[in-house]
């Protein structure tokens, strides 16, 4: 037999049945389960730290079947900025699914102990969220989430746990879209949910997982794996390059104002030097002096930031968020949200010199 360095991606959807009625490793069909999503698993639960983990089609899809899991009657508290899809999830696929939530600015600690309902199952952090970055106290909220029992999810797919490790923390779930930094590369989308330690709930989630089959492709837990063993490397360089990148347009005279939580202005500074590590994270947010008319003329001069939704790929991306988010958003209409690729620092400093030149 031949010994691969990497792993051969097993297409098969189906494994051969042994006379005496078993199967070779437990594999029977790939939507409960294959080769390359079980090593897939194994490597997020190992890099989170966690018990175990379950890998899906997409964020969305992970996220959805966390929420799936819940009852009716169930409560939520979700931050105001959530990622917008979170809100249409709830707002509309799971309407008559009769979970109630509340959105709350989870970094005010008083608002979060006033939500907090005796029906709270689950609170839903994103830090630094999208687009503001503003930082959520972990520990605080774990903390105030034990009081009725609620366990705390985090969505580490910005930070990655390259600089935030939120089991270390007293997190409950991570979830992350794979479609990001994980994979690496803008071209394979999925999802995962990883648990600190197994329960009943966990024993539900992986049946809705199997059953519901929101399940990525062998190739697709390939591609995210291999994108893993990058991750690292190209994370402390993206990240590195976003705080140089941030530190230049703080100080120019076309910029209104950067929120990076590396940068001493941020006004969740200290909370996020108490719970990241290795750097801040490759991700930024630009108010451009102006309206949203010359924002989006702005995000068009540059050259190395390709204008396009997502985040977490190797090339530099620029975006203009409020457009993406519609009319309920509050997001700046002067605000452009950029993902700092692995291209050299210095041409995209000089990109963004270029593009605010009058
Ligand atoms: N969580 C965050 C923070 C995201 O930015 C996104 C997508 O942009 C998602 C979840 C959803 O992931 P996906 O697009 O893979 O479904």
């Amino acid at each position: 037999m031949p010994k691969p360095v990497a792993q051969p991606v097993y297409l098969s959807t189906t494994y051969h049945r042994e006379p005496d009625g078993s199967y070779a490793d437990g594999y029977v069909y790939s939507r409960a389960d294959n080769p390359n999503r079980r090593q897939l698993e194994g490597e997020l639960a190992a890099l989170e730290g966690g018990e175990a983990a379950l890998a899906f089609a997409s964020g969305m899809a992970a996220i959805h079947a966390l929420f799936l899991s819940l009852k009716t009657g169930d409560h939520l508290l979700l931050p105001d900025d959530v990622y917008y899809n979170v809100r249409l999830l709830l707002d509309e696929v799971m309407h008559d699914w009769g979970l109630t939530y509340t959105a709350v600015d989870m970094t005010d600690q008083e608002a979060v102990r006033a939500a907090i309902r005796p029906s709270t199952r689950l609170i839903w952090l994103e830090t630094p969220s999208n687009p503001q970055l503003k930082v959520t106290d972990i520990r605080a909220v774990v903390e105030l989430a034990m009081s009725v029992g609620a366990k705390v999810a985090v969505d580490n797919t910005w930070p990655t746990p390259i600089h935030q490790r939120p089991f270390d923390l007293g997190a409950d779930y991570v979830v992350h879209s794979t479609t990001k930094y994980f994979g690496g590369h803008s071209d394979v989308l999925g999802g995962c949910l990883i648990v600190k330690s197994v329960d009943d709930s966990w024993a539900k989630i992986k049946r809705i997982q199997h059953v519901g089959g929101a399940v990525p492709s062998p190739l697709d837990c390939y591609l995210v794996s291999r994108g893993l063993r990058t991750l690292r490397l190209r994370v402390l360089t993206q990240s590195a390059s976003a705080l140089a990148l941030a530190r230049y347009l703080e100080a120019h005279e076309q910029i209104e104002r950067v929120i990076y939580p590396g940068l001493a202005s941020h006004p969740q500074r200290a909370v996020a030097a108490s719970q990241m590590e290795n750097g801040y994270g490759a991700m930024l947010s630009v108010l451009v002096a102006g309206d949203a008319a010359r924002a989006n003329a702005v995000s068009h001069r540059l050259e190395h930031f390709s204008v396009a939704t997502s985040l977490g790929g190797v090339e530099s991306l620029v975006e203009h968020r409020k457009s993406v988010e519609g009319p309920a958003s509050e997001t700046p209409e002067n605000l452009l949200r950029l993902s700092v690729g692995v291209e050299p620092v210095a041409e995209l400093i000089a990109d963004w010199e270029h593009a605010l030149a009058r």
